[in-house]
């Protein structure tokens, strides 16, 4: 199943057929019902780098284009309904996601519809998926074990006032140094700078929130 079908049956949602041949720029099926691409895009649509050469859009994923919420929030579809959510929830969904097959997308702004390099990625083992988050324009493989790990060392991290920015880059202010050594955790501080550049590690930073 690719992700427009899985949006179709998520949403319970309408397809418009269209009426040319060729091939669909997004998944890049033939089609018989095709819709042109200028009913479908603007002049000023930026995701050309993630579509296949092709002349329309199937009816599918037509509709996925067609509703402006898959860009604009971040969601959860799955065989059993799509939801929206707040970035406050993507920390539990993703830790929790519902029955497979299931996807999941985090949007940040709601401008880059970066679930187009994922058609082929919808999940179906919640220990290990794709998804897509705004700000990778690649999918990202969601690996639980590590994640968790992942989880645990940035809570630990934020309990202690280390920043967000700080934990994405890997770089950390003389004052954290200062605090590091004075607790005695300089080489969990070493070991957090590990781990930048990993989109897994910066997801789990932008989602998990302080604890109370
Ligand atoms: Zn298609």
């Amino acid at each position: 199943m690719n992700l427009s079908k899985l949006l179709l049956i998520a949403t319970n949602g309408d397809i418009k057929k269209g009426d040319i041949t060729g091939t669909c720029v997004v998944c890049g099926a033939e089609t018989e019902s095709g819709i042109p691409l200028k009913k479908m895009v603007s002049d000023n649509f930026t995701g050309w780098n993630c579509l296949f050469s092709g002349n329309c859009m199937c009816p599918e994923c037509a509709f996925i284009f067609s509703d402006q919420t898959f860009r604009r929030r971040s969601w959860l579809a799955s065989e059993n309904g799509f939801k929206t959510f707040k970035n406050d929830e993507a920390c539990s969904i993703l830790f929790s996601p519902p029955a497979s097959p299931f996807f999941i997308h985090i949007a940040k702004i709601g401008q880059k519809q970066t679930w187009l390099r994922c058609m082929n990625s919808v999940a179906n083992n919640p220990n290990q998926y794709w998804f897509s988050h705004e700000n990778y324009d690649i999918p990202i493989l969601f690996e639980k074990n590590k994640a968790q790990l992942y989880l645990d060392m940035v809570l630990a991290a934020l309990d202690m006032k280390i920043t967000k920015t700080e934990l994405r880059t890997g770089e950390f202010k003389p004052k954290t140094w200062t605090m590091a050594y004075e607790k005695g955790c300089q080489d969990f501080l070493r070991g957090l700078g590990k781990f930048k550049r990993d989109p897994l590690w910066e997801v789990i930073v932008d989602v998990a929130r302080r604890r109370e």
